[in-house]
């Protein structure tokens, strides 16, 4: 089994529930185990397109997929929940991506590992403190430190507790 962390944003429709189906739906894959998952963050879009808040958190699994096959599943989750449903609140938006995969270094045309911009970004350093320990904790505190903080970022509760839901947009 080996040791990985993702980071899962959402930023359209219900963006709570986004992340707690795609944390659901890697909950029922065999080869995953889901170990922790921090708290929920909204935080400020980055890069300049007007859009709303995203929700972010990140998320401790342990898995017997190889990084490709872990690829694919998240490929599958993001597919799943980006699909237009004739549903009330409509179309939802979700982004997998995988920060960390134990040891591993890997540089190919569809994944790099570690993730190339997590250094660059709030929003995957800070939920991913959070579950951090060891190593990897103060590599994490590193990174955050170097960034220094420009980005808003708010904990406003848990992805699975709607009684801590907090709508700002
Ligand atoms: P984006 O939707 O902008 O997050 O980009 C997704 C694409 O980035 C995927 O199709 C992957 O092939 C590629 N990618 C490269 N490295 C990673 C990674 N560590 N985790 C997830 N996707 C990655």
């Amino acid at each position: 089994m080996y040791d990985v962390y993702l980071s899962l944003g959402a930023n359209l429709g219900d963006r709570r529930l986004a992340l707690e189906t795609a944390i659901n739906a890697l909950k029922n894959v065999p080869e995953i185990n889901v170990q922790q998952i921090s708290s929920l963050y909204q935080t400020a879009p980055v890069g300049g397109v007007k859009q709303d808040d995203f929700y972010n958190c990140a998320l401790y699994l342990r898995t017997s997929l190889t990084p490709t096959d872990l690829l694919v599943k998240l490929h599958q989750i993001e597919a799943a929940g980006k699909r237009q449903r004739k549903i009330h609140w409509g179309p939802r938006t979700i982004d997998l991506d995988i920060l960390v995969y134990d040891d591993l270094k890997i540089q190919t045309k569809s994944l790099t590992i570690p993730h190339s911009q997590m250094h660059r970004r709030s929003f995957v350093l800070v939920p991913l403190l959070e579950i951090t320990t060891g190593k990897l904790h103060k590599q994490t505190l590193i990174l955050l430190q170097r960034l220094g903080d420009q980005q808003r970022i708010e904990k406003i509760g848990s992805v699975f507790n709607e009684a801590d839901r907090v709508e700002k947009n």
